[in-house]
């Protein structure tokens, strides 16, 4: 997102070569903080003078702030002063509308998370919607400067149209088939302050690339994979976030892996997503408990954190079954991997808390039925971005505008 889309760029002027340098600076400082000066002309290779200058324009603006002086060299060289971003500069309201409740959390310009509530949805999307507006106000007005919040990054779930804010299709809410989120909420807010919208598993994927481990590493092609009781996907492309012609890029749940499998929602059968969702690991396990005689094992409520448990514990029934939703995962990706020919897939969802389970077996599969070319090239990794990737996403959607390039059609 924070590269530039040279397709879309116009002639370069003097003015938007100025840009895009300044935006080249903060970018090294936001990846690489505490960083020199030296360093940046170092890393962008910007000339020393023109990194100088860029640099002051970024103190007068508090974009960076420096810190007092680094130690001297032995050999008694200049000492360096190192730039920070501003946490200050600028704050975030980040949403994340999930199936069974809404999590609203306001961050500072480096993306921490400052405060956060958790509401449970009714069966109304209106009513959710306002409580939705409620928690947004409740954040305004602890002591967040209001005037320095530069947005609100809304996360929602299926088909979504991200300029209206509308969730064209999403089941698992049951709210119907064409919701006017964006409408809905801007009435209820009445705030002037801009909202933005877009898929969940897609925003996970932002999310890697902006605040997690890849940050300063910068894969420019990345596909999230979300394994909860479905499963989502978001794909980077060139470190763009890529969004097929009506936004349905990335339903790869739905890619069937056996046709004489379970029914899935979509009409097909087998389809990778209720092979693979938490509730497949679930009901495998009672299956697995069931054969082996030992139904009791299972009866209850088990839940995916759970089994994850049991597993650890040595549970042969529980490894199993995640072993077995590991080989669909696996055949899962293998689709992904050939179309997208991605440098890092990232699992997310709490099955990857098994992930010394989970990934032999994943890349057991691979090694097996996928070109060792591809195999090899590509890095499968656990998300680190904790038990709400999509909220982190929802706020670098509106924190990554800070750090692109505008006037290049952004
Ligand atoms: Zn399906």
């Amino acid at each position: 997102m924070k590269k530039i889309n040279l397709h879309k760029a116009g002639r370069a002027t003097h003015q938007t070569l100025r840009d895009m340098n300044e935006i080249l600076v903060l970018n090294q400082v936001r990846e690489r903080q505490p960083i020199s000066r030296i360093d940046i002309a170092e890393h962008t290779g910007l000339e020393g003078s023109t990194v100088s200058k860029i640099v002051t324009r970024l103190l007068e603006n508090e974009f960076v702030y420096e810190d007092g002086l680094g130690s001297a060299s032995p050999q008694g060289g200049r000492k360096k002063r190192f730039l920070h971003l501003n946490p200050e500069k600028a704050y975030a309201i980040g949403v994340d509308l999930s199936p069974r409740r809404h999590t609203v959390a306001a961050s500072d310009f480096s993306g921490r998370i400052l405060r956060r509530l958790s509401v449970e949805n009714t069966s109304d999307p209106q009513q959710t919607l306002e409580a939705v507006a409620r928690s947004v106000k409740k954040l305004l007005q602890t002591d967040l400067p209001k005037d320095r919040v530069n947005g609100i990054g809304v996360s929602l779930i299926g088909l979504v149209d991200t300029k209206e804010g509308r969730m064209l299709a999403a089941d698992s809410l049951g709210w119907g088939d064409d919701v006017l989120v964006g409408s809905i909420l801007r009435n209820a807010l009445n705030l002037d302050m801009p909202l933005y919208f877009d898929n969940g598993s897609r925003l996970a994927a932002l999310a890697e690339i902006w605040l997690g481990a890849h940050a300063s590493r910068q894969p420019q092609d990345l596909v999230f994979l979300e394994i909860t009781d479905g499963v989502g996907a978001g794909i980077m492309i060139q470190g763009q976030l890529y969004h097929g012609s009506m936004n349905g890029a990335g339903e790869f749940g739905h890619i069937s892996l056996d046709q004489s499998g379970p029914p899935c929602s979509c009409g097909a059968r087998g389809c990778l997503e209720v092979l693979a969702s938490d509730q497949a690991t679930i009901s495998r396990y009672r299956e697995l408990c069931r054969a082996e005689g030992r139904p009791d094992e299972a009866e209850g409520a088990v839940t995916i954190e759970e089994l994850i448990t049991r597993a650890a514990a040595g549970n042969p029934r529980a490894i199993e079954a995640l072993r077995q939703t590991a080989n669909y995962l696996g055949r899962g990706l293998i689709p992904i991997i050939y179309s997208i020919n991605p440098g890092v897939i990232v699992l997310g969802g709490a099955i990857t808390k098994a992930w010394e389970i989970i990934y032999p077996e994943i890349r057991r599969v691979l090694a097996a039925q996928v070109s060792r070319f591809f195999s090899s090239h590509v890095t499968i990794t656990p998300s680190t971005l904790g038990d709400n990737p999509s909220l982190a996403g929802a706020i670098a959607l509106v924190l990554a505008r800070a750090f692109s390039a505008p006037s290049l059609g952004w």
